[in-house]
């Protein structure tokens, strides 16, 4: 892996596994170029873009760059919301009739997702095949670049694709099939980005980064990862927050992101995940909103479980193990996060039986702290309360 810390504003480059990520202003409407050095030489894409973009600028300066390079560019319809299973496979017949030899992926972390399971499934098979690993990926998927813009998921740099069956069910697909070849970071591509879901998907990211830091099967370079991003997207939140034009905070987002979706790469996520998965699965809400709540639920339990194990992540946000829980709460209160869950007529065992399913089970194993179903019960039932 070779790595290069910039200061702010500077370019930055890193490789993960395969995957070429260069950040930078307004890299993203030199793209034809970073497809080459990302070894994609592709003539015809697809480009998948969040519905909400099509007609903007960000978009806008994506599709001109491709053309201004003599790529033939072809654009999907847009993403609107979390994709379905149905959306990924009209993707990949799309991209099969156009003759795209990659995809282009600009968005947030629903779109990325889809683009990602459409490039395995426009080679073979269907988007239900590959749920929870029941088959395994193509080797030869088309390439993808990644440009996410919103910085919360990491998905630009992992290998990971959710999208939902028919019954609104989540289906997970996993494999170093799925890792875009490409993730360009333009904070410009963020700056339109409105408040509640800037703070939503930081507030994603920074959970990735605490889950994967202490996550039962976390490796050195998972935790300074993790350590990085926490660092990152804690200084510069609240700034961006309050300025949400300010670029060098929007790029410290986006890296701090990318950072975090590394550090779940590498490791994985824990409990709070599953926990809002389950929520979500429920109640549809924001996932980086109800991550939040999931982890204002169970951090007090799990770092006194493993206060040793949540030392590094407090400090790289500028608190001890103890002040942690305690130190989140503040944060979720200064940055003002809607805690209403809207749980009436839900009941705390509903919520916990969601968490044992098979996706959501790995989470809780790899957890600091095992819980009992009993428990859970008890974390879960003020938070259905709000
Ligand atoms: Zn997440």
């Amino acid at each position: 892996m070779a790595e290069r810390k910039a200061p702010r504003g500077v370019e930055r480059r890193l490789e993960h596994e395969g995957t070429l990520v260069r950040m930078g202003g307004g890299l993203a409407a030199g793209l034809p170029g970073l497809l080459t050095e990302a070894g994609i030489g592709a003539g015809r894409v697809l480009v998948v873009a969040d519905a909400f973009l099509v007609g903007r600028r960000a978009l806008d300066v994506v599709l001109d760059a491709l053309k201004g390079a003599g790529i033939a560019a072809e654009t999907a319809p847009g993403i609107a919301g979390e994709p379905k299973a149905a959306t990924v496979d009209g993707l990949a017949g799309r991209a099969r009739t156009f003759g795209a030899e990659a995809l282009v992926a600009v968005g947030g972390g629903s779109t990325l997702d889809a683009a990602k399971l459409a490039a395995a499934v426009a080679v073979r098979g269907r988007a239900i095949d590959y749920a929870l690993c029941a088959s395994p990926l193509p080797a030869d998927a088309l390439p993808v670049a990644a440009l996410p813009t919103t910085a919360g998921t990491g998905s630009e740099v992992t290998r990971t694709s959710v999208v939902s069956d028919a019954s609104g069910r989540k289906l997970w697909a996993w494999g170093d099939g799925l890792r875009p070849r490409l993730a360009v970071l333009d904070p410009s591509l963020t700056a339109s980005l409105p408040p509640d879901l800037t703070l939503w998907t930081a507030l994603d990211a920074l959970s990735h980064a605490i889950e994967a830091a202490t996550h039962a099967r976390r490796t050195d370079r998972a935790v300074a990862a993790a350590l990085e991003a926490a660092a990152m997207i804690v200084a510069s939140l609240e700034r961006v927050l309050d300025d949400l034009a300010d670029l060098g905070g929007r790029a410290d987002l986006l890296w701090g992101s990318m950072q975090a979706g590394r550090a779940i790469d590498l490791a994985g996520c824990t409990a709070p995940h599953a926990l809002a998965h389950a929520l979500g699965s429920l109640r549809p809400a924001h996932h980086g909103r109800l991550v939040a709540l999931a982890h204002d639920a169970l951090m007090a339990p799990n770092v006194e479980a493993a206060p040793g194990l949540f030392a590094s992540v407090a400090g790289a946000v500028g608190t001890d193990a103890e002040g942690l829980p305690g130190w989140f709460s503040d944060l979720l209160a200064r940055t003002r996060l809607d805690r209403g869950f809207g749980g009436e007529g839900l009941g705390a065992g509903a919520v916990v039986a969601a968490m044992l399913t098979p996706e959501n089970r790995p989470m809780l194993a790899a957890n600091p702290k095992s819980y009992s179903t009993d428990e859970l019960e008890r974390l879960v039932a003020p938070l259905l309360a709000a």
